[in-house]
C-alpha cells in the first residue's frame, strides 16, 4: 500500500527544496535592464519592483527569492542570472 503524502509532507519537501535551490543567488546587472517588468510579472514571490520613473527594476527581499529562475528564463536583456 502507497502512503499519500499529507499536506504537510509535501510543504516540507518543497521547502527543503527551496532551501536546496537558495544556495543560487540572483545576480542583476541593472544598466541593461530597460524595464519591461518580465520579472516583476512572473516572481512568485515578489522579489522585483519597478522604478516607474527610472525605467529600472529594484531587487529586494533576496532572501524570499526561491530560485525559480523565472525572471532569469523572462528578462529578454540577460539582466538577471542566478548562480
Ligand atoms: S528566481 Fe524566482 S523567486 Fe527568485 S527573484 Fe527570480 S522569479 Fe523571483
Ligand atoms: S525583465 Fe529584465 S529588462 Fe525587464 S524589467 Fe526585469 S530585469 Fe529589466
Amino acid at each position: 500500500m502507497t502512503t499519500e503524502p499529507t499536506l504537510l509532507s509535501s510543504l516540507t519537501e518543497n521547502l527543503e527544496l527551496a532551501r536546496k535551490l537558495r544556495k543560487l543567488e540572483i545576480h542583476f546587472y541593472p544598466d541593461r535592464c530597460r524595464g519591461v517588468w518580465q520579472c516583476y510579472e512572473v516572481c512568485p514571490v515578489g522579489c522585483w519592483t519597478p522604478d516607474y520613473e527610472k525605467r529600472v527594476v529594484i531587487f529586494q527581499d533576496a532572501e524570499r527569492c526561491i530560485a525559480c529562475g523565472a525572471c532569469v528564463l523572462q528578462c529578454p536583456e540577460k539582466a538577471i542570472e542566478l548562480r
